[in-house]
């Protein structure tokens, strides 16, 4: 038997598998997209942490200052005024307060000493975690915009089998066509058309029978009886 029908189905399945395999891919994108996007807002959002504990520990020391100025201008005030009063249990007051000004004000200088060191501690690790994160960003990038082409080239692959796939089935026999059109459709995106090696069909792995095994030793393309699927023997490609 002429085996071009055989060799044009072959030629066809092989299209078919690669449009479906690159489909497959293509789906499968823009998760890979969406999760660089998460991965890269999930260290973006590290960097702007440490800046926060920057910002934080520049707020604290900025509020302890506002209060030391605070109790030096009301300590002053309570000089002037305290040179005015007469009553000595005034003036020992107003003396209480401004010692207690001070007593706050030297609690609020220590505070901003440690909090000096703890903002040089921050800013050093905060640059150092900015560095590596601005540079695996970077990389997401590049593997975002890999991904972007790669999708590119597969949707043109896909358009260009979709575009030869009518100079692909022109001449094949309409009912052998028409099984492998309702074959190609399963579910497990398996190839429609197999071998039988041993006898065996290659789909289903079952025996096949004889008068099937002896049809495709001479050359046609059979069904199985069991799967239905298309069965032929690589050897009569060779005639
Ligand atoms: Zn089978």
């Amino acid at each position: 038997m002429d085996s071009s029908a055989l060799r044009k189905l072959l030629k066809l399945q092989e299209a078919d598998m690669r449009s479906k395999d690159m489909e497959t891919r293509l789906e499968t994108l823009p998760k890979e997209m969406n999760n660089l996007i998460a991965q890269r807002d999930k260290i973006a959002a590290g960097t702007a942490a440490a800046v926060t504990v920057v910002k934080k520990i520049k707020l604290r020391i900025q509020q302890d200052e506002d209060l030391i100025a605070e109790l030096e201008s009301a300590s002053e005030k309570l000089r002037q005024q305290s040179a005015m009063v007469k009553k000595n249990n005034e003036y020992q007051a107003m003396l209480n307060a401004i010692e207690l000004n001070k007593k706050k004000i030297s609690e609020a200088e220590e505070r901003i000493l440690a909090a000096a060191d703890e903002l040089a501690e921050a800013k050093k690790s905060g640059a150092k975690i900015k560095f590596a994160n601005d540079a695996e960003i970077k990389n997401l990038r590049v593997e975002f915009e890999e991904l972007f082409n790669f999708s590119k080239v597969v949707k043109e692959e896909i358009a260009k089998l979709k575009a030869e796939r009518p100079d692909l089935i022109r001449d094949i026999p309409p009912v052998l066509l028409s099984a492998y059109e309702s074959l190609r459709t399963n579910k497990e995106g398996a190839p429609p058309l197999v071998t039988a090696d041993n006898e065996i069909c290659g789909h289903c792995r079952l025996k096949i029978t004889a008068q099937t095994a002896v049809a495709i030793k001479r050359g046609e393309i059979a069904h199985c009886d069991n799967c239905q699927f298309l069965l032929y023997d690589p050897e009569s490609l060779q005639s």
